[in-house]
């Protein structure tokens, strides 16, 4: 008889403990803090990183942008020189980036809410088979919980595979919904407007797209199952609690050079233990070297949210340009100013390290260098901080708009 009162006992116990685990984590009253750190006082950075819930922009940037709990405000602006709030509540924010919708037809209106990772597949799968002569979804490998990183080919006139590379990259921070949109808007135009638009047309038959919307779909889906602010992959290491590598800190080029990411596993911007040692950037690293084996890689872009930016290498050395700097800026100062006379919104341009912070091990330093591609940009979407990750879905529509057409001034010149 004991036996029987126990039971029950015991496996609510396990219940108990089992479910602050997976839990969805509530950020109802958390703010947002633009946070400016003290010069040369050791340990302030590490006490931060204890205290803030995330960091938004992690980096050596002048300033950092910190989510805290209501309980931890206090302490972290004692420990701060300057701090302003750039958000109140960023539960309030999340309830505005409004429902997933369900449906999964590829029409414009896709483009006016954020979608859930199984219909982001599926909006692949139509578009591709509304347009199944000149494009075909592809692969690059599989993540650490064994989903495929899923992608659409598209060709133009020359037919499969003649023509130099264009490879985009999309979501490879998990929080980073807007990109997601943003690169899936770049092959529904090249697709759908191929016939009717001459510039869409022009660019299709010269180039061999590549375009992957999420190559972080691990991270992904945990962002909209239980962490909305979750940044990198979902792999684990033996020595620590802590979950995920950074994706974009462990592409194995100048990996091993220290300050521009961490070997914390706790951190935002943890590197891995080895060069290339997550499972997402052993496939995207094989893609690139493919590309680059077979016609070449013309144009790369690693689409990331925020802050305004487009960036060129370097991100490992702050003194150090790739050869073709100036057609970079160049490319890169056309899409601003193509970008700003579609919406008015601004962007930032010049190399990663001095323009924004260091980074090593990241995808444009590798493809630039290992891919030898023609062009390699980072674009930071929409927008300054006012939502960072939470932009309302009312703003993807022109988000995605304005980037497209950056997007497409390049590819007119590249
Ligand atoms: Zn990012």
């Amino acid at each position: 008889m004991k036996s029987l009162l126990w039971t029950p006992f015991l496996l609510s116990l396990a219940l108990a403990t089992a479910i602050p685990r997976d839990a969805k984590v509530d950020y109802n009253g958390y703010k947002v803090l633009r946070i400016e750190l003290p010069k040369d006082v050791v340990g302030v950075e590490a006490q931060i990183n204890d205290l803030a819930a995330h960091i938004l922009n992690p980096g050596k940037g002048k300033q950092l942008d910190v989510v805290v709990s209501p309980d931890n405000i206090d302490s972290i602006t004692e420990l701060a020189v300057n701090s302003t709030i750039i958000a109140d509540d960023i539960g309030e924010a999340f309830a505005e980036e409004g429902e997933f919708a369900s449906y999964a037809v590829p029409s414009e209106t896709w483009f006016t809410a954020y979608h859930s990772y199984n219909d982001h597949l599926q909006f692949l799968r139509d578009l591709q088979g509304g347009f199944a002569g000149q494009s075909e979804i592809i692969t690059a490998g599989t993540s650490v919980q064994g989903r495929a990183l899923t992608g659409i080919h598209i060709w133009g006139s020359g037919g499969k595979g003649s023509k130099p590379a264009v490879l985009f990259h999309g979501t490879v921070h998990a929080r980073e919904w807007i990109s997601t949109m943003a690169v899936e808007y770049m092959a529904w135009q090249l697709l759908t407007k191929y016939s009717t638009d001459a510039s869409v047309k022009a660019v299709v038959d010269k180039f061999d797209f590549y375009i992957m919307p999420v190559v972080n779909p691990d991270g992904f889906v945990y962002s909209q199952t239980t962490d909305r602010l979750w940044r990198k992959n979902r792999q684990t290491v033996s020595s620590s609690s802590c979950v995920g590598r950074d994706i974009n800190r462990n592409w194995p080029y100048k990996w091993e050079v220290p300050g521009g990411a961490s070997t914390n596993p706790c951190s935002e911007t943890f590197k891995g233990l080895a060069p290339g040692d997550a499972p997402e950037n052993k496939g995207l690293v094989a893609q690139v070297n493919q590309l680059r084996d077979l016609r070449g890689i013309r144009l790369y872009l690693d689409i990331h949210s925020y802050g305004q930016y487009i960036l060129w290498p370097y991100g490992y050395n702050c003194n150090l340009q790739p050869e073709n700097a100036a057609a970079h800026r160049s490319l890169a100062s056309a899409a601003a100013s193509a970008i700003s006379a579609v919406s008015g919104t601004r962007y930032t341009i010049g190399p990663a390290c001095s323009t924004l912070y260091a980074t090593t091990g990241d995808s444009t330093d590798y493809t630039d260098v290992t891919g030898q591609a023609t062009y390699s940009y980072t674009y930071e979407l929409r927008d300054t901080g006012r939502y960072g990750f939470s932009l309302p879905a009312s703003q993807i529509q022109a988000t995605v708009r304005e980037t497209w057409a950056g997007v497409l001034s390049m590819l007119r010149s590249a």
